[in-house]
């Protein structure tokens, strides 16, 4: 099952619409009944609808010495 977030834009409430993966969701409407609703692409809705996949890699990559000769550029 994949995660989606909408947002209402008639009441301004947030809520959550499960599908199963690779299903579009239509017909989406918020827990009051309003059809005019808008997807939210939140880091946090993507990193739970996707799960396992490799785009969650660590944050903090070793960067190589960013001086000048560290980058071999004053040799
Ligand atoms: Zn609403």
């Amino acid at each position: 099952m994949a995660a989606y977030d909408y947002r209402c834009r008639t009441c301004g409430t947030t809520f959550e619409v499960r599908k199963p993966i690779g299903e579009t969701a239509t017909d989406v409407r918020c827990p009051d009944d309003h059809v005019d609703v808008a997807r939210i692409w939140s880091p946090i809705a993507v990193a739970r609808a996707s799960s396992g996949s490799p785009m969650s890699r660590p944050a903090s990559a070793p960067v190589a010495t960013g001086g000048c000769c560290g980058g071999g550029c004053c040799g």
